[in-house]
């Protein structure tokens, strides 16, 4: 062992110096103890989810530390949103190579601490192993939800309408810009790396939502999902779908943009579903929570997911690609 890595925090520093002042839950214990012990308010159920993400696949080594930590914790908190769920706190699992220095780690605490305030989370517990693989987090993320008030894929009525939050492949696009060596940050690039989870509007959809998804695999995919377990078909309008300014300068307005945004990943906007009557509900919740939403399309009696092109027509698309008709 070189001098330099004798000197390193080691399992039992990191656990103590990082991550036990992040424990700020008393049912964590100080993570002095093997588990954490929870108490939830009467009528209130627990909504979990966990979700790994993988340097060089859901990351980039080169990617700062801050931004993987929020990342890691995001994607999950994005979940809870889709849900209607409130976040209370979250496991963490780190499988680490040997080459992450402790400056890493610490830069990386410093961003958990950071999205721990902005959504009044605690760290409860985890487990932390070295590997010769890739740099892995895995966050599994607890949240709370009125008994029998959490928001599924299934519930999708023929006759509902279709909503989008935000803008759609902003974050595909910054992946794009990453991987053809762009260093200069700009919004695409941060909405890859560091997504918004739609928390305070998630919550108001309480009895609004029929169906509620959020959008980590792509549009197309994910609503793909809601039709299938609704077992209903889902009609998107391509002109419908929004594109932010970013996206139509690099990729267009046409129906070809539109697909490639709608199946590129990391969105993490919440894609949900409603009663025509509750149309004005909607409104009012994105106006509250000073959230774009957009009608994209509805739900009708059959299966499957299909985006109508510029011409009526339906377009074509594969999960890894798309061709026209
Ligand atoms: P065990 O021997 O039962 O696996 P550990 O020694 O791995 O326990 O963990 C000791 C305490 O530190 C536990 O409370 C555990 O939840 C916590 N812990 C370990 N790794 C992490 C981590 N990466 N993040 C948060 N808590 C952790
Ligand atoms: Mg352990």
């Amino acid at each position: 062992m070189s001098s330099a890595s004798r000197r390193r925090l080691g399992e039992f520093g990191l656990i103590e110096k990082l991550f036990a002042p992040l424990a700020t839950s008393r049912g964590a214990a100080g993570l002095r103890d093997d588990v954490a012990v929870l108490n939830l308010r009467p009528g209130q159920e627990l909504v979990l989810k966990t979700d790994a993400i993988v340097e060089d696949r859901h990351f980039l080594r080169s990617d700062p530390p801050k931004a993987v930590a929020q990342k890691a914790l995001r994607v999950n908190l994005s979940d809870l949103a889709a849900k209607g769920a409130e976040p209370l706190g979250y496991l963490l699992m780190l499988a680490i190579p040997r080459r992450i220095s402790d400056a890493w780690l610490t830069a990386f605490a410093a961003g958990l601490r950071s999205d721990q305030r902005t959504f009044s989370l605690s760290l409860l517990g985890g487990d932390t192993t070295r590997t010769d693989g890739p740099l892995t987090i895995a966050v599994t993320a607890l949240g709370t939800v009125s008994k029998g008030k959490a928001i599924r894929r299934a519930g999708a009525k023929p006759g509902d309408l279709v909503f989008v939050t935000g803008t759609i492949g902003d974050a595909g696009l910054g992946l794009e810009l990453l991987e053809r060596g762009k260093r200069t940050p700009s919004a695409a690039i941060q909405k890859y790396r560091v997504p918004q989870p739609r928390l305070g509007f998630g919550k108001l959809l309480h009895g609004i939502a029929t169906a509620s998804i959020d959008i980590s695999d792509g549009l197309l995919a994910d609503l793909g999902h809601v039709a299938e377990t609704s077992r209903v078909s889902v009609v998107i309008d391509a002109a419908k779908v929004p594109l932010s300014k970013a996206v139509q300068t690099v990729w267009g307005t046409n129906d070809n943009a539109v697909l490639r945004a709608a199946s590129a990943g990391d969105d993490y906007e919440i894609a949900f579903t409603c009663r025509p009557r509750d149309i004005a509900r909607v409104e009012a919740a994105a106006f509250k929570s000073k959230t774009k939403v957009t009608l994209i399309g509805q739900v009708r009696r059959g299966q499957g997911l299909s985006l109508i092109g510029r011409n009526g027509k339906s377009l074509r698309f594969a999960r890894a690609g798309f061709t026209h008709f």
